[in-house]
């Protein structure tokens, strides 16, 4: 980090933060540092800021399982609740290698501000196991789900903690969830999960949701900048739920996809690239490589087209120091978790260029996720059209109250979403007092 962005970065510390620095891309760090801005500019009770840092409940697990060849190996899981001040834990289960509680933790807070940006009553959790799930059987993955699931049963459940799928984990394995906390509670309990199959208690729209809360996002930045929907040109980085979703939902509305990659590398086609074929054209080669109609270029070209909407939809640390200054995008919409470095933001604000923040353009998920736990615990399902109208309003009304909070507040859209989370989350520890 250059002398001069240092001096920046440490104008953001909260004068009760430890000063550990590390590099641009550690997802912790990228995170901790708008929650300092906007915590600084709130100007947050230091005992408060102290509170929020701190996860509230952190699980870590041995997970004996046995192998398929009779072997008996432990694996180690994690259940981390950042804060649940405002309702249950709400957050995702990863299995992978990479997970360490150290990430757990930083996704579990991400949570609690994503849930609140967008008012809902969760609060925000996160799991993970260290296992490679390419390595094992579909039997080996459901004694290690299930005995997962026994390990920390005694702090999730419908009032206290939810999760859902992430990196790794899906339907199948909310349902193997689902079941074995049922059976030891001895009754179903189908709001124990969200993200389930829709035969049990699963929501419509969820499949679509989050990339429909890029599309509603979106239409309402291009509004604010007075730009025309019809024609808009897009760029999509990510063709999978979310990123292919938003594309074709996008399209439907008139946008005009220009470019979409995935793993593979990109496409590029200036009139535009029939999105309902793309999505065919993977169902049938698994990857965008080879797609007939456009040109292929790389993923850091896409990302610097001049189009009027980018999405980065796929990973973090997608736009950074390193490549900021050519991004010509007029709109960014993350649509992914954390594509941009803090170290990035400062770069794009210098150019004009409107951020919807991951924590609000991603949201659509997890305003689904409470859509379905508000209706297995109902047992009333709603059709699409209703979840869709339902999930419209929420976003809208988000987008408003961030976009409103970062102009009276002369600040990004970014620190505005950070702030109003902040603030909701503050106003409820205020009301709730101090248990001692
Ligand atoms: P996914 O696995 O369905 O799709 C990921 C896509 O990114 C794939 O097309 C993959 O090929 C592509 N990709 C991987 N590496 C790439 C690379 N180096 N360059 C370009 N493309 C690459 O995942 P998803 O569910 O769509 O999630 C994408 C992002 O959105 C993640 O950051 C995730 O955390 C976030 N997110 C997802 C949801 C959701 O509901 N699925 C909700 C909120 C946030």
């Amino acid at each position: 980090m250059t002398t001069a962005k240092a001096k920046k970065a440490q104008q953001l510390i909260h004068p009760d933060r430890d000063n550990r620095f590390s590099s641009e891309d550690n997802p912790f760090e990228a995170m901790m540092l708008r929650f300092d801005d906007a915590a600084r500019r709130l100007k947050l009770e230091p005992g408060l800021y102290k509170v929020l840092r701190a996860p509230e409940k952190q699980l870590i697990v041995s997970i004996p399982i046995m192998r398929d060849n009779g072997e008996i190996e432990v694996f180690t899981g994690f259940r981390v609740q950042h804060n649940t001040s405002r309702g249950p834990a709400k957050g995702g289960i990863r299995f992978d290698m990479a997970v360490s509680i150290d990430e757990v933790k930083a996704l579990a807070a991400w949570m609690t501000w994503k849930c609140a940006v967008v008012n809902l009553p969760f609060g925000g959790g996160k799991g993970g196991v260290i296992c490679d799930p390419s390595t094992m059987s579909m039997a080996e993955l459901e004694r290690l789900t299930r005995r997962y699931t026994a390990a920390i049963i005694d702090i999730i459940g419908p009032d206290q903690d939810v999760p859902a799928p992430d990196v790794n984990t899906n339907e199948r394995v909310m349902a193997w969830i689902m079941d074995t906390y049922s059976m030891h509670k001895r009754h179903t309990v189908t709001a124990v999960v969200t993200g389930k199959p829709i035969d049990m208690g699963g929501s419509q729209g969820r499949r679509d949701a989050t990339g429909r809360g890029c599309l509603v996002v979106t239409m309402r930045a291009l509004q604010r900048k007075k730009m025309k929907v019809q024609g808009a040109t897009v760029a999509v980085q990510g063709f999978g739920n979310v990123g292919a979703t938003a594309a074709r939902l996008m399209a439907e509305v008139g946008m005009k996809i220009v470019a979409v990659s995935d793993k593979s590398g990109a496409i590029h086609n200036p009139k535009g690239i029939d999105i309902a074929k793309a999505e065919q054209f993977i169902k049938a080669h698994t990857f965008l490589e080879g797609f007939p109609g456009a040109k292929p270029i790389s993923n850091e070209e896409l990302l610097a087209l001049p189009v009027d909407v980018l999405v980065p939809a796929a990973l973090e640390n997608v736009i950074t120091s390193k490549n900021a200054a050519k991004i010509r995008a007029k709109i960014i919409c993350e649509g992914a978790n954390g594509p941009t470095t803090a170290q990035a933001d400062a770069i794009l604000d210098a150019k004009g260029i409107y951020v919807i923040p991951d924590i609000l353009a991603n949201a659509g998920g997890v305003t689904v996720s409470y859509f379905e736990w508000v209706q297995d615990r109902g047992g009333y399902f709603w059709d699409e059209k209703t979840v869709n109208e339902r999930l419209e309003k929420i976003m809208i009304t988000s987008f408003d109250e961030v976009s409103e909070m970062s102009v009276k507040h002369k600040v990004s859209m970014r620190i505005g979403a950070y702030m109003l989370s902040i603030q909701r989350v503050a106003a409820m520890h205020r009301l709730r007092g101090l248990y001692a």
